[in-house]
């Protein structure tokens, strides 16, 4: 029942915000119904709105894809020149109280849990760094029993001493948690909201915290107003209708940018992938023609955010999207726990990978392409 995942937890916080109003209101007067000439007209608008993003995700636009991908390319240019952004996903655990009917860690899943000590996360960090890599995200399963606030900030603390820019993909907190972690060290905060349906949202998420649609949707706001730098963003595609959640992304980026234009904002265009528990097939199936699609829509959309291009997808796929539209690439990934440094990992990976180079591999083939991959580029002062 839809009342059921708008009922807050008492340990959740409740912040006063106008963003999912503002996301309804969006997805409410969308109109995907569009003709080629919407389409051409769309793509030769210097700024565009909802309605040319609406235009840009229609069918008729797939027949235009390459003229798509060269408006996209030209605002990549702008913005981000030849720069490709490299980091690596750190599964430090992945015991999860969630039931996320589409997920490999979901609790009722019959799969290895592991959490990882800290000894041997500083191992793990110190091999990925041999790489060469200065940017790594630290992912858990959801799960506060297992691992605590305290422990994924002493785990970023750690994260620190060998990366400039440390991310968390972990479960939504409170604000002074947020702020908390920004103190140990957090540059910016991932969270997917998987779909924005409250109908399907309801029926995909059957058990724990991530039940609660708004205290999900809001997350990002309190990690804003905790203190971090930056904010990610994606919708699971194949979950729902992709156009819809597609629109309903873009918005939740928009509104936010509005408000809080000093953010750093990263969308992500995740697919849905067969997991160790489920290998079946995904009715609203995203083809890599309409995730390219999706990609120069956001890329023209909204020039300035990052996005990143993640193992999920194959590797010429992901070595033309960078050219396109995405800025962030995953490198050297592996998605299982502690496969770093042990040759029999501790845990199950959370979904398949279709591209296992790394890092030396991806930086070579996108120098070759005349990309110019970028360890990091943010330096702090003082
Ligand atoms: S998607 Fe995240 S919250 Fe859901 S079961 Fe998987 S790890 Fe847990």
């Amino acid at each position: 029942m839809i009342e059921e995942i708008e009922k807050y937890f008492p340990d959740m916080e409740i912040i006063s915000s106008d963003i999912e109003e503002k996301i309804q209101k969006t997805l409410a007067k969308a109109d995907f119904n569009k003709t080629k000439d919407d389409v051409i007209k769309a793509l030769n608008k210097e700024v565009l709105d909802f309605d040319d993003f609406c235009a840009l995700l229609s069918s008729p636009a797939k027949d235009l894809i390459e003229e798509l991908a060269k408006r996209a390319k030209k605002e990549r240019e702008k913005y981000f020149g030849k720069n490709v952004y490299f980091f690596t996903p750190l599964y430090i655990s992945n015991y999860c109280e969630n039931q996320c009917i589409y997920c490999g860690f979901n609790c009722k899943n019959n799969i290895k849990r592991a959490k990882l000590n800290f000894d041997e996360i500083e191992k793990e960090l110190i091999e990925i760094k041999k790489s060469g890599l200065e940017e790594i995200l630290i992912l858990t399963g959801e799960s506060r029993v297992k691992s605590n606030v305290e422990y994924i900030g002493q785990a970023v603390q750690l994260a620190k001493k060998y990366f400039k820019n440390i991310g968390i993909e972990i479960y939504p907190l409170n604000t002074d948690e947020y702020s908390y972690l920004h103190k140990m060290g957090v540059d910016y905060v991932t969270v997917f909201q998987e779909t924005y349906d409250k109908v399907t949202y309801e029926k995909k998420h059957l058990k724990g915290h991530k039940r609660i649609y708004p205290y999900r949707l809001n997350s990002q706001e309190r990690a804003i107003l905790g203190g971090v730098r930056g904010v990610a963003f994606g919708a699971l595609l194949g979950l729902f209708d992709y156009k819809k959640d597609t629109l309903a992304t873009a918005s939740h980026i928009y509104y936010l940018q509005k408000k809080y234009p000093h953010v750093e904002f990263s969308v992500s265009i995740p697919r849905l992938r067969p997991t160790v528990a489920d290998n079946s097939i995904n009715p609203n199936e995203v083809k890599e023609l309409e995730l390219l699609q999706i990609m120069c829509a956001y890329r023209i959309f909204m020039p300035f955010i990052n996005m990143t291009i993640s193992t999920r997808e194959r590797a010429d796929f992901r070595n033309n999207a960078v050219q396109i539209a995405a800025t962030k690439i995953s490198a050297g990934v592996s998605t299982g726990i502690g496969e770093h440094t042990k040759k029999e990992k501790d845990g199950d990976n959370q979904f398949e990978i279709a591209d296992s180079r790394s890092v030396d591999e991806i930086y070579k083939t996108l120098e070759a392409l005349g990309m110019q991959p970028v360890m990091n580029d943010y330096v702090y002062v003082g």
